[in-house]
């Protein structure tokens, strides 16, 4: 019963952030917070709460080094100002240096929400343009839809021969009506987490709401099941056969090794050398064609993003001296020598994990306006991105809020701040970068001097220009939108 429920498809508001700590192992942003370099004012007011593994991030935003950041959205509605702070944080990676991805996941509401496709696609302009307009940078980051990315699905596909029934049974509460569309989409997930590392594993960090917590954990766990092979092999201009290669390699490795330059005649004269009279010889004969071609190391991933299971298979196969050839294992014969020559690189190289463990960052969800959660089903509990301003002003005006029932009473008393809605607006929104005006505004209600009335028109005004700007920017970026030639269309009308 003390169980905080986690379910990234159900409603329910996280009531106690502490358990989280507790139960799933999510850490104390704070913890971490001195370790980024320019951290975000989400970061530094509290709204960024815990994490995963934040620290190699942070760690390779202090040195430059390569890091990405992605994250998506399900467009089943408008986006929301609790859909800003995922963009937010998107964005300020982005900036920070990080390789930037957004993502919609539109299989996902297709499978999970049972979308239709015209309403998905609707929605995702809506989502980009706002994306767009909340400064994501798209030269430098890259935008997809799932349902348009093969390499995605690709990548889903390999995951999903890693994770089965039960595990998501476990984690996700599937059961026998669970539709086979809704696991796939779990997958699909899985491989967005993935996807910034597909070229090169690197710290990612995963910017979501604690509820979406048992992806990243389901991710996590696949991050470290799947390996790749490295064989280091050397080759020539000409085809040999597998137990010349290993010949050729020995060659290689002697007459230098690594990056050294080796032609094909150097290695035939240290082959005439060293294996005389053996099998050698009709590879001495190629090297000699091939005459001042180089000799060069090719380093070949076999099967890079092999799973486990994969990788367990390469490795029997080179035992049971078969060649592996191009992430295949191909039925060639090879000799028993260079069966435990290939096995021998393949051990020496096969360390490699395909992909470091992301790592998340969990931010507060928003207060709605009407108290409870923020929803995308109640409209007067949150401000749509596209709201007129007005609204936006209207909506703010009849917020609820933390002050008390009298004026005398919270003179006396001070306001309850961080029970309120609307200085949630300030905090998250509102104040923007400006710490002092976003401390002021706390103080003063904490202490007293702020009185609800004035204050939430402050708010009202505040927001009202922030939809003006931000709407006049979306529709800035329509014609960039549409360069982008980002495929909305779903793949059936
Ligand atoms: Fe909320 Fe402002 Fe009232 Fe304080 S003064 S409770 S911040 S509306």
């Amino acid at each position: 019963a003390d169980d905080v429920a986690l379910d990234p498809w159900g409603s329910a508001s996280v009531a106690d952030y502490r358990k989280l700590f507790e139960q799933f192992g999510i850490e104390e942003f704070d913890a971490v917070l001195p370790e980024v370099p320019n951290p975000h004012y989400l970061m530094r007011r509290g709204v960024i709460f815990g994490h995963r593994d934040y620290g190699p991030v942070a760690e390779a935003m202090r040195n430059d080094d390569p890091f990405a950041v992605l994250s998506g959205w399900m467009p089943t509605g408008d986006p929301h100002i609790g859909h800003k702070l995922m963009i937010d944080e998107i964005v300020y990676h982005q900036e920070q240096g990080g390789e930037a991805y957004a993502l919609v996941a539109d299989l996902e509401a297709h499978a999970a929400r049972g979308m239709t496709w015209a309403e998905i696609d609707a929605n995702t302009e809506e989502y980009l343009l706002s994306l767009l307009a909340l400064g994501f940078d798209p030269e430098e980051g890259e935008i997809y839809r799932q349902s348009g990315n093969r390499r995605l699905q690709n990548l889903a596909f390999e995951l999903g021969a890693e994770a089965n029934f039960s595990e998501m049974q476990a984690l996700y509460g599937f059961d026998g009506e669970t539709n086979v569309s809704h696991m796939q989409s779990v997958i699909t997930q899985m491989a967005d987490i993935l996807y910034p590392q597909l070229d090169e594993p690197m710290p990612t960090v995963i910017p979501v709401g604690p509820d979406q917590d048992p992806h990243v954990r389901l991710a996590r766990d696949l991050a470290e099941r799947m390996r790749y092979f490295k064989v280091t092999e050397a080759y020539a201009s000409f085809e040999a056969e597998p137990e010349e290669r290993v010949l050729v390699r020995e060659a290689y490795d002697a007459l230098g090794g690594d990056d050294a330059d080796v032609r094909c005649e150097e290695a035939a004269d240290y082959l005439r050398e060293h294996h005389a009279g053996e099998a050698g010889a009709s590879v001495v004969d190629k090297l000699d064609n091939a005459g001042k071609e180089p000799v060069r190391p090719r380093v070949r991933f076999l099967d890079r993003r092999a799973t486990d299971a994969a990788f367990d298979a390469l490795i029997e196969a080179v035992e049971g001296e078969k060649r592996v050839f191009e992430g295949h294992v191909d039925s060639f014969d090879l000799s028993r020598d260079a069966a435990e020559e290939l096995a021998r690189e393949v051990e020496l190289d096969h360390g490699g994990h395909a992909f470091r463990a992301p790592s998340s960052v969990y931010h507060r969800f928003m207060t709605g306006l009407t108290g409870g959660k923020m929803s995308s089903s109640v409209p007067a509990s949150h401000i749509s991105l596209l709201d007129d301003p007005e609204e936006g002003y209207d909506k703010v005006k009849s917020a609820t809020t933390g002050g008390r029932s009298t004026a005398e009473e919270q003179r006396e008393l001070g306001g309850e701040a961080d029970e309120c809605p609307v200085y949630e607006l300030y905090a998250y929104l509102l104040a923007g970068d400006d710490d002092e005006f976003a401390t002021e505004v706390y103080e003063e209600c904490v202490g007293g001097e702020r009185l609800c009335g004035g204050c939430k028109e402050q708010a009202a005004e505040m927001m009202r220009e922030f939809l003006d700007e931000h709407q006049e920017k979306r529709e800035e970026m329509r014609p960039v939108l549409d360069e982008l030639d980002i495929d909305v269309e779903s793949p059936r009308r």
